[in-house]
């Protein structure tokens, strides 16, 4: 295995606090939050105690102004552990850094402690049940009122939809222009007018609560927008790149810890007389994954420097999300084959990682959408070139 170069010793303590965390506050009621499709809230104040969520927000914000690759290590440490309820990764990874990025100094300053600590959860409110993909065909509606804009619509899978108390909202202020129509909106699920709808039965990410939302006649100050009117396509652009490398790297650790899982599990499981590990099919499948995922390691590693040096573009992001994530699927699958029967039981965390999976090919941005972004940047320059 390559010797990672990312990280220093600051981060490598950290990563044994958030290991200790989760075997502490996860492990033990996991299965139970599978049951009842949310963690509670505890969870999240205590992780906040433990300095887990946003770990950049500058301190003037309650946060500890750290790097990226301290939101790195929480990422990863969740990954392995194979528990995918909490989300974490939302709440921290985009919108906190889009209050941070783009709120005005009171929105960051009344937002950003309270996420810090986990009192506030965050969710990210996109998709509508007919635009996914195609953000640019999004419907709710917000319509300036005196000082107020009132929000009509609805929207479906939200990640902590159930749970969150502030949402980055996208709305349709205008609808001349499909694109430049697009404002977002820091929404606190306390205001009247905002209604949580089901909490959505999953394949996978069991723990996790996923939820259809619905606004009507929805009253928020105009100083809740975030960014300018009709700026609201632009930022989600802008973010995107941030989420998918984030997706990258949520990958490449599960598919290096499955392959960790597998290996022992096959050095002791007998058939015929021998261990599954003595039989070729079994190191000849082992190695080849091994290998892609050392492939993908140094490159997601790649990723992250490009994407601390303000250098990771949307083009770069698309190959590491769509490569990635072709690569967990394929190892969650290929690995569970070795595991036989019992990978097919829940008892074995192979059983959740391959249920897990699946969504990683479709969310933030599905495999189609990173080819058209890829195969876009190979011709865009072409006319240039011709002329
Ligand atoms: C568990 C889960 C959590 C989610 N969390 C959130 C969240 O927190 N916030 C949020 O806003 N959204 C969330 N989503 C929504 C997610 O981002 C969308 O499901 C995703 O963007 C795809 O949109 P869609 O489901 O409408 O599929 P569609 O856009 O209808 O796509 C259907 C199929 O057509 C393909 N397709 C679409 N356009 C093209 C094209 N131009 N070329 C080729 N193929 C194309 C797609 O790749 C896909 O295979 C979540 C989804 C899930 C399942």
């Amino acid at each position: 295995m390559f010797k990672r170069r990312l990280f220093k010793l600051e981060h490598e303590q950290f990563r044994d606090v958030v290991r200790a965390f989760i075997d502490r506050e996860i492990r033990p009621y996991h299965h139970q939050w599978e049951k009842d499709q949310i963690v509670p809230r505890d969870l999240w104040l205590k992780a906040g105690e433990a300095g887990m969520l946003c770990c950049t927000i500058p301190e003037e914000y309650g946060g500890l102004g750290l790097d990226y690759l301290f939101d790195v290590v929480v990422f990863e440490e969740m990954a392995r552990s194979g528990f995918t309820g909490p989300g974490f990764m939302i709440h921290c990874d985009l919108v906190a850094t889009y209050v941070n990025s783009f709120g005005s100094e009171a929105q960051r300053r009344h937002w950003l402690p309270k996420m810090v600590k986990g009192e506030a959860i965050g969710s990210l409110g996109m998709t509508e049940p007919h635009a996914g993909s195609d953000l640019r065909n999004i419907r709710t509606r917000a319509v300036l009122d005196g000082d107020h804009y009132v929000i009509d619509g609805q929207k479906v899978f939200i990640s902590n939809g159930q749970s969150c108390d502030l949402m980055v909202l996208a709305t349709r202020t205008s609808a001349s222009d499909l694109q430049k129509g697009i404002t977002l909106f820091l929404v606190d699920t306390s205001l009247p007018g905002f209604t949580r709808g089901r909490n959505l039965e999953k394949l996978g990410l069991k723990a996790q609560d996923t939820s259809e939302l619905f606004f009507e006649n929805l009253r928020v100050p105009a100083s809740a927008m975030l960014g300018g009117e009709g700026q609201g396509f632009h930022l989600m652009m802008q973010k995107l790149a941030q989420e998918r490398l984030a997706q990258a790297i949520r990958s490449a650790m599960v598919a290096e810890t499955v392959i960790e899982w597998t290996v022992d599990y096959v050095a002791q499981r007998k058939a015929f007389g021998k261990t599954i590990a003595d039989f070729q099919n079994t190191r000849f499948k082992l190695a080849e994954l091994k290998t892609e995922a050392t492939i993908g390691r140094v490159f997601t590693d790649e990723c992250i420097e490009r994407f601390m040096a303000g250098e990771l573009n949307e083009v770069d992001a698309a190959m590491a999300k769509m490569w990635l994530s072709n690569l967990h699927c394929r190892v969650v699958d290929e690995c569970l084959q070795l595991f036989g029967g019992w990978g097919y039981m829940w008892e074995y965390p192979i059983a959740r990682a391959y249920a897990d999976a699946r969504i990683v090919k479709i969310a933030g941005g599905s495999i189609e959408i990173m080819k058209h972004i890829i195969g876009r940047s190979l011709f865009s320059g072409l006319r240039t070139r011709a002329s």
